[in-house]
């Protein structure tokens, strides 16, 4: 895989498909660059901004997913066949490939790569194989990003499915619509790397399922469900993040004047769209409230917006008093002191 030379000192980690599940559901370019150069936030903000990124996932959870992926996928997916066999699909014959789980060596996950394509595209030609791989990776052709579906799983006579397991607890209409919704975008990662696959071998496009299959943690004697869901919508904007890819390097370098993604001077050159959302969401928030902030795009956010609504300040007459209007209370004077202190601290 080679490295774009805007990336400079930076390393091409590829993303993978949460990194680019992530990157398809923002409007900031700055993000979205970051996607089609390969890198992630976290690695510009620390090596280009010199910034401390904490862990934000807890061990346990961490802990906790990791278990119940293991216990689904191990003995070559027993349990994942057994789902299937009791919601009535047939599941019998399945592929591990990824013995080690190695990730880390690449040379061995392109190879591994190559060997699931061949699997996946001899069903696609002539029918039959395994009706579920699990463990292996899949290259991502736009930005050779190796990706690593949970699982896939036969459907119809030479079609494929993408899975996904996750350890969020299935509550019916309660289950936690923002992490389903996240685990539905990883898995169109997958189907779009399938659909250029199959625009490659030029073969019929269907034979990619548009829908994902998500096996989430259940409490009762089964331990986890099996759900079906339509992922149409998140395989439009991955593709769409993944065809402006080209646009994007480009038009980052025409920003940066040509200088590589390794200077905050080219990072900062590329518009950022910083919103209270980036905060837990994105590694850059920090980087880019300072710049909203210091270019007064941003005079509070957080918990300084509850504060004004308590005070009874618009937004506006925030803005005034930030600007220097005269305080009419005691309330406006304490409010604007605070603001105008934090909006110089961020210079
Ligand atoms: S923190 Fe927000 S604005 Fe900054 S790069 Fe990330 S998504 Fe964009």
């Amino acid at each position: 895989m080679s490295k774009h030379p805007s990336l400079g000192k930076l390393d091409h980690e590829g993303l993978g498909a949460r990194g680019i599940a992530a990157a398809s559901t923002t409007d900031c370019q700055r993000s979205q660059t970051f996607a089609a150069a390969g890198v992630s936030a976290v690695q510009v903000a620390e090596k280009v901004f010199g910034r401390v990124v904490p862990n934000r996932e807890s061990p346990f959870a961490m802990a906790t997913g990791m278990n119940f992926e293991h216990g689904i996928t191990k003995h070559e997916a027993a349990k994942l066949v057994l789902l299937y066999q009791g919601s009535g699909r047939f599941a019998t014959k399945v592929k591990v490939l990824d013995l080690t789980n190695d990730t880390k060596d690449h040379d061995l996950q392109l190879q591994l790569a190559a060997e699931a394509e061949a699997i996946i595209l001899d069903r696609m030609y002539h029918g039959g194989g395994p009706d579920v791989i699990i463990q292996f990776p899949i290259v991502m052709r736009p930005n050779q990003a190796l990706l690593r579906p949970d699982f896939l799983v036969a459907v119809g006579e030479r079609g494929w499915r993408v899975g996904e397991v996750k350890s969020y607890l299935d509550r019916d209409g309660l289950t936690d619509g923002y992490k389903v919704g996240s685990a539905v975008r990883q898995a169109a990662a997958g189907i779009v790397a399938l659909l250029f696959l199959v625009r490659e071998h030029q073969l019929p496009e269907d034979l990619v399922d548009t829908k994902a299959d998500l096996v989430l943690l259940r409490h009762g004697q089964e331990g986890a469900s099996l759900r079906t869901l339509g992922a149409e919508a998140e395989i439009l904007s991955i593709q769409e993040t993944l065809e402006r890819s080209a646009e994007l390097l480009s038009e980052a370098s025409a920003l940066a004047g040509g200088a590589s993604l390794d200077s905050e001077e080219a990072v900062q050159a590329i518009p950022h769209a910083y919103g209270p959302g980036c905060h837990g969401t994105c590694a850059m928030a920090e980087v880019c409230r300072g710049e909203a902030m210091a270019n007064g795009q941003l005079l509070f956010d957080g918990a300084g917006v509850a504060a004004l609504g308590l005070a009874g300040i618009s937004g506006a007459r925030a803005a005034a008093l930030a600007a220097g209007a005269k305080a009419e209370n005691a309330q406006e004077e304490h409010m604007a002191k605070h603001m105008r202190r934090g909006w110089a601290a961020s210079k």
